[in-house]
């Protein structure tokens, strides 16, 4: 059975032993236009797979999706209409700055970047080193003021998820998008110099289960001083996702809060959930006691969705006519907390330790293992 699960892991490995993703870039903004300067290195730029040219320092080209066809304008190629458009990286310090027009965004890409036509849309697909774009996830995960080790656990997390969710976008033609859908991904690193090389000394590092399969790599800002069984949260009872306590989180910068709720606004809100809200029971709300449902009847992930709470982890009492809530913590509580990671981290726990913490029964081991066990 283990055997099985290998083969399968190693049958979808990306493009062949290039260790290489392809990243869907503003997938969901539509966007129709965009300009590319080349900010170092020279590229091959290919019209439906005849070369045309190449384009070096400074150079800009102007892509537009127009009546179902790429149109292609610069001052240094001809102008060209083609379905598939490509910027073929001949250096190992190409880079690229993409900017869509009329948005306020822009990316900076190392990497092969393509456009294609794909009828309504334009795909702008990136396609690069795999640890370049987990960098580049981690920055926009973690922030620029981790320490080393911190980075090396979102850097494993953010690996294993992505080759988890490599199939999730298969039929848009790649991978996997630059979003929230997928993983925030702004591109490539630059802020700390420590995200690159926990990246990097990472590399290869996944997480996987008893059954040798990736895991889920759930995760959360702040889980208040205890994470949350899986099915308490979602439907699905997950061995590795299992509650743990946590005084790591403490006195971190989300470990509290504080909200005030009109009274009439939280009766009215159980009472369309068919409860006649008790006042008396608000003295039931505990928050160093991780609970999940009112009264065995309503979810509280109900509440907080409905009151926009950080976490479902609260005391609450009467102040006047309002219903005050002291709450812990930030997010669902399921899987790793980051803040009680990030002080492990301070604390000198090395990040396999601190996945140990957080996910339990797993293993944390490099992927290229499971090639040896498969030449046995
Ligand atoms: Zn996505
Ligand atoms: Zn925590």
């Amino acid at each position: 059975m283990r055997f099985l699960i290998l083969i399968f892991l190693l049958s979808f490995s990306f493009l062949g032993n290039a260790e290489t993703i392809k990243i869907g870039l503003f997938h969901h903004l539509n966007v129709h236009s965009a300009t590319v300067t080349v900010n170092s290195g020279n590229y091959d730029i290919f019209s439906n797979d005849e070369l045309i040219g190449s384009v070096t320092n400074g150079d800009k080209l102007i892509v537009t999706h127009q009546s179902g066809a790429i149109l292609l304008n610069s001052l240094k190629l001809k102008n060209t209409s083609s379905s598939k458009l490509e910027l073929i990286a001949k250096d190992a310090d190409c880079e690229l700055l993409i900017t869509p027009k009329g948005k306020s965004i822009k990316r900076k890409i190392s990497g092969h970047l393509n456009f294609w036509n794909r009828g309504k849309k334009m795909s702008i697909v990136n396609t690069q080193d795999l640890d370049v774009y987990i960098s580049g996830v981690v920055e926009a995960e973690a922030g620029s003021r981790q320490n080393a080790e911190y980075y090396k656990v979102q850097a494993v997390i953010c690996r294993t998820y992505a080759l988890a969710n490599k199939f999730k976008h298969a039929k848009n033609g790649f991978h996997l998008c630059d979003e929230v859908h997928c993983q925030v991904y702004k591109g490539i690193s630059e802020s700390n110099p420590d995200i690159i090389s926990s990246t990097r000394a990472t590399s290869d590092v996944v997480v996987v289960d008893q059954d040798v399969n990736l895991i889920t790599t759930a995760f959360h800002s702040n889980c208040g001083g205890h994470t949350i069984n899986s099915e308490d949260v979602w439907s699905e009872a997950v061995p590795y996702l299992k509650a743990v306590p946590d005084t790591f989180c403490y006195a971190m910068p989300h470990s509290i809060w504080n909200k005030r709720i009109k009274k009439t606004q939280w009766m009215g809100f159980f009472q369309n959930h068919g409860i006649n809200f008790d006042l008396d029971s608000l003295s039931t709300f505990d928050n160093s006691k991780r609970r999940v449902k009112y009264n065995n009847q309503l979810h509280l992930k109900e509440v907080r969705s409905e009151f926009d709470l950080r976490s479902t982890l609260f005391s609450a009492h009467i102040e006047n006519d309002e219903i005050e809530i002291d709450g812990r913590g930030f997010g669902h509580g399921v899987g790793l907390c980051q803040e009680g990671a990030m002080k492990m981290s301070t604390l000198g726990y090395d990040y396999i330790e601190i996945l140990h913490f957080y996910f339990s029964d797993i293993h944390v081991v490099p992927l290229s293992n499971f090639h040896l066990f498969r030449e046995n």
